[in-house]
């Protein structure tokens, strides 16, 4: 199919995620017919350069050799199977590889198929895990005021940004939404790594209010994604974690976005030091093959879900491709390439090597906010006033504008309203981080002149 029929028949039939289809009309979906490393391939030929790892999907990059044979291999001896009363040496083999990486509390995987299912799962077991311990008031989630955590119901519930939520409001549950760490417009003045948590106020004071009907918190430890790259200290986490203990609520953390090395370490838990109750995984996990997600809880959390069968306590939650193998394959492979190539590690000098380069890169742009990263996610605000950090306002689309402008001229960069960030695969090399930076700077710096 040639790239103008590609492109009319999309137009004609398909609803993009996330999308206001009407901007299709100006902008059609680029066909994209092939990708390869950090690189994807137009139906014209065009090439273009995928800085955000295809929604932080594709760790190792496009069409790895070892993850694509894999996947073959696994498509010829087992595809699929019913994971009820049924197992497969694929899904043993991937816990067995993944629990050492883990929190030492986490024993126990339940498999689903997208992150937010995974959220729901983990809100489920929590709620019911509190009822069958005889704790029957805590009914209720606390979670992060700018989180987000997927966009079924539930996930929405805990989620607190209007972008996806707010037509939704009457539909969703009353869950308590805590004011998040922003560590960029500091209220209380402070400069990033150069507090005392003093936001932390604000979760104590919530948790001594109603701390005793919440049956879970739910967090993005160290780094709030969708919220545009809003990372805060280890410390923080490592507060919201004991109040969690001190007050009986069971701590998710959903590492959906953050594993996989993606902060640098294989999880943000590890890096934080923080042991949550519940751990939610997906995206990076197979590196971009195969949708796949799992649900990481304790042995305690378990064996509340024991018992006959009369005793209704199971957890009765299924999910068709639950376990698929061809998932597990492609997750098992990322997992060997991972530790046989060092790559979390070898991420790392990269890491250093690019917040360098950003700071060189857009130091000429004044309304470059505050530079932040962490592994190598980087990213930045655009803001009107570098002084006051006062945003632009969002009618302007600004981030858009510059999507647009960067990806006429080869570089994928999906911003999140006016920030900008790049979440490369883990493997990229130096010369591909300067070809983004050099197209994100351009395009930055045009889009500006233009306003
Ligand atoms: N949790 C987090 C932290 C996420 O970043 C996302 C996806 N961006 C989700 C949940 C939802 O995952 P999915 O899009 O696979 O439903």
């Amino acid at each position: 199919m040639n790239a103008d029929k590609i492109v009319k028949e999309d137009l004609n039939h398909i609803w993009h995620p996330a999308s206001q289809m009407q901007d299709y009309e100006k902008y059609p979906a680029l066909p994209i017919v092939k990708g390869k490393g950090a690189y994807l391939y137009t139906a014209d030929g065009k090439k273009i350069l995928d800085i955000i790892s295809s929604w932080w999907c594709n760790l190792l990059g496009h069409c790895n050799e070892e993850i694509s044979n894999a996947l073959s291999e696994q498509s010829h001896t087992l595809e699929h199977v019913i994971f009820a009363d049924l197992t497969h040496p694929y899904a043993v083999e991937l816990i067995e590889k993944l629990m050492p990486l883990l929190p030492e509390n986490i024993t126990r995987f339940n498999f689903a198929d997208n992150g937010s299912s995974a959220v729901e799962m983990a809100l489920k077991i929590a709620f019911q895990y509190q009822m069958q311990t005889g704790q029957t008031k805590r009914i209720k989630f606390a979670c992060l005021s700018e989180g987000y955590h997927g966009e079924t119901i539930g996930a929405l519930s805990v989620g607190s940004m209007d972008l996806y939520s707010r037509i939704y409001k009457p539909m969703l549950m009353d869950n308590i939404h805590i004011e998040a760490p922003d560590c960029f417009r500091c209220p209380y003045s402070c400069k990033r790594g150069h507090c005392q948590c003093e936001c932390l106020q604000k979760a104590r004071k919530t948790f001594e209010e109603v701390g005793e009907s919440l049956a879970a918190l739910i967090v993005e430890p160290l780094l709030q994604g969708a919220a545009g790259m809003r990372i805060y200290p280890e410390e923080y986490l490592q507060g919201l974690s004991a109040l969690c203990k001190e007050y009986g609520v069971l701590l998710i953390a959903d590492e959906i976005a953050t594993g996989f090395g993606r902060t640098g370490e294989m999880f943000a838990c590890g890096k934080a030091h923080v042991k949550p109750d519940i751990m939610t995984l997906s995206k990076a996990i197979t590196g971009g093959y195969m949708p796949m997600s799992l649900v990481c809880t304790t042995e305690k959390i378990y064996e509340a879900f024991l018992g006959s069968y009369e005793s209704m306590k199971a957890f009765m939650h299924s999910h068709t491709y639950a376990g698929n193998p061809l998932a597990c394959a492609c997750a098992l492979t990322v997992l060997n390439i991972l530790k046989r190539d060092n790559i979390i590690e070898k991420a790392q000098s990269k890491a250093l090597y690019l917040t360098k380069r950003f700071n060189e890169t857009f130091s000429d742009i004044e309304n470059v906010g505050e530079i932040r990263h962490i592994g190598l996610i980087h990213a930045f605000e655009l803001v009107k006033d570098p002084k006051s950090k006062e945003p632009f306002p969002s009618f302007m689309r600004l981030g858009y504008k510059v999507y647009r402008r960067a990806l006429d001229m080869g570089l994928l960069l999906r911003p999140i309203g006016n920030v900008l960030y790049f979440n490369p695969p883990l493997n990229i090399n130096e010369e591909d981080l300067e070809i983004g930076l050099k197209i994100a700077h351009d395009a930055v710096k045009k889009t500006l002149q233009d306003i």
